[in-house]
Formats: structure tokens, C-alpha cells, sequence
């Protein structure tokens, strides 16, 4: 993989509308994305050329961006094409892509109506890594002091970069205490999700998660979600505690970038990775169609 910086790589990245030199896909420091965070954005896998729910994803960012009173000035339909030309010119076969949209330079306050939305999707080589047996090492996640804060506070539904600001901040705080990721639980004192995943748990034989009410409405949890049930585990979406997390024997994670990834460890409470996380390890693997650890060119 890559140590380059983004902003100095070489490949193209699509700008409303046309394929550019990548070092060229610029944005002036007056924008108001920047200042006020009129942002949203996606982050898509590909597996083997192909996007895993690319029409999910586009959907997702197009209903993001209306939630932040944003009209995107593109069609669905013209977005995946984009997506397509941007990994064919870039040639990639396993990565992943960035769509993003932010209001421009227009106009400075916090009136943003007189702003340009600007939509440019960027793409880079990402092969997923880990195997199966090193992931079931299991994460180790410390429970942040930050809350993901109530529908009336925020627009928590949207993949918007304002909300990501509280993630940033729970996993510097994480990394700082030697842990890979953290837990945040919701304004009620509920668990919520991770700094950029869903979090599933296995008590008694069946899966547990929370219900989506005040997070992003995840593509991979809701894949996940299927797949259980087709394994014929029972699934229950509901309020939980984190005090519950003591009665839990497995966790997982759920996400575009973790895939399916067992949790060890959050606070004080234990989970040994089993046969549960590897089930759906393997089908969501055999689902995404993900190229054998011998096929990735980094691996
Ligand atoms: N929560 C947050 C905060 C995220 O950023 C993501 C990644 N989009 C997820 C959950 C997982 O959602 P998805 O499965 O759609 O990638």
C-alpha cells in the first residue's frame, strides 16, 4: 500500500463533472464545506472491480446530502457511472472509493444557499488485509467519554462530516490509551456503534445490536443482518445497556472498511471471538465475492 500523501499521488479523481490529474482536485480555504462543515461524503469497497452495493452507497449519499439541505446537481445514475470511469482510468480491482460533496466559495456565513455543491469522487488501492484467523484476535475498544447526541441535536441519519468530529476525537483518545478503536453510547447511555463501524453482540445463542435511531443507517450492518438470518440465527435490534455487555460470549463489528471484525475487548468487559463471527466472517466474504488472500497483489 501507499505511503504517499493524498494530495500527492498519481491517477485521476472525477470534479463535477470530468476526470482531473489528481494532484489538480483542489478546494480553495474559503469554502464553506470547510468553515461550516456542509460536507457529506461515502466510503464504497470495491472487490475484484466491482462495487459491493455501489447503488445503496449512492442512494445514501444523495439522502446525506438533502438532510444537510444540499441538492446535488447530478443524477443516482450519473454518480455510479462517474464511480465506474474513475476506477477503470485508475485501474483498480481492489480498493476503495470516495464520493464527497461540499458547499463552495461562493458565499462566507453560515447561509450557505448561494454556495455551489461541488461533488468529486476520489479512488485508491485498499486491499482488504486481514485473514480470517487474524482477525479472530479480536479488536480491543475503549469506551469513550464522547455520546453520539439525539436526532433533535444533530442530522445523525446523514454521512456528514460534522458528525465524524466526536469520532476523531473518541479515537485519539482510544489510540492514545493503546486501544485500536472506541465505543460510543448514545445521549440516553445506550450503545451506539463504534468510531466508524456497527456493533453486534452474541448472548445465549442469539445476536443482538442496537437499533439504528440515532446513527447512519449502515449498508454492511444491514447485509450482516440478512446473512444471520439466513444462517438461521435469530437477530434482535433493541436498546442495550453497556452493563449487558457483561452477559455477552462473542462481538463483532460491522462496516465498509471492517468488513465483519470480532471485538475481545471493550472496558472492562471480555468476548472470546467464536463460532458466530467466524460463520459470518466467512459469508460475508463469499458475498462480497472478496478475492483469496493469494489474489491481492499486497498481501
Ligand atoms: N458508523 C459510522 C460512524 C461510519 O462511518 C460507518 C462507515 N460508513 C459505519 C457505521 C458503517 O456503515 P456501512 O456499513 O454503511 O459502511
Amino acid at each position: 500500500m501507499s505511503m504517499l500523501n493524498f494530495d500527492d499521488r498519481d491517477g485521476s479523481i472525477w470534479l463535477n463533472g470530468e476526470l482531473i490529474p489528481w494532484r489538480d482536485a483542489k478546494v480553495h480555504v474559503l469554502s464553506h464545506g470547510m468553515h461550516y462543515a456542509s460536507s457529506v461524503f461515502e466510503g464504497e469497497r470495491i472487490y475484484k472491480g466491482r462495487v459491493f452495493k455501489l447503488e445503496e452507497h449512492t442512494k445514501r449519499l444523495f439522502a446525506s446530502a438533502e438532510m444537510l439541505d444540499m441538492g446535488i446537481p447530478f443524477s443516482q445514475d450519473q454518480i455510479n457511472d462517474a464511480t465506474y470511469k474513475t476506477i477503470n482510468v485508475n485501474g483498480l480491482a481492489e480498493g476503495y472509493v470516495r464520493p464527497v460533496v461540499w458547499r463552495g466559495s461562493e458565499v462566507m456565513g453560515v447561509s450557505g444557499q448561494g454556495n455551489k455543491i461541488n461533488v468529486a469522487i476520489a479512488v485508491w488501492e485498499w486491499p482488504s488485509y486481514f485473514s480470517p484467523q487474524a482477525k479472530m484476535k479480536g479488536l480491543r475498544l475503549q469506551i469513550s467519554s464522547w455520546k453520539r447526541p439525539s436526532p433533535e441535536t444533530a442530522p445523525v441519519f446523514s454521512k456528514c462530516a460534522g458528525l465524524y468530529m466526536i469520532c476523531t476525537l473518541s479515537k485519539h483518545e482510544a489510540e492514545r490509551g493503546g486501544y485500536d478503536d472506541a465505543l460510543l453510547l448514545d445521549w440516553r447511555g445506550q450503545v451506539a456503534e463504534a468510531t466508524g463501524a456497527h456493533i453486534f453482540f452474541v448472548i445465549d445463542g442469539i445476536i443482538h445490536t442496537p437499533v439504528p435511531d440515532c446513527f447512519l443507517l449502515g449498508i454492511t450492518r444491514q447485509t450482516v443482518i440478512e446473512l444471520a438470518q439466513a444462517r438461521g440465527y435469530e437477530v434482535i435490534e433493541r436498546a442495550i445497556m453497556p452493563e449487558e455487555m457483561e452477559r455477552a460470549d462473542e462481538c463483532f463489528l460491522t462496516g465498509t472498511a471492517v468488513e465483519v471484525t470480532p471485538v475481545a475487548e471493550i472496558g472492562p468487559y471480555r468476548f472470546t471471538p467464536g463460532a458466530v463471527c467466524k460463520n459470518l466472517i466467512e459469508d460475508f466474504d463469499a458475498t462480497v465475492g472478496k478475492a483469496a488472500l493469494s489474489e491481492c497483489s499486497a498481501a
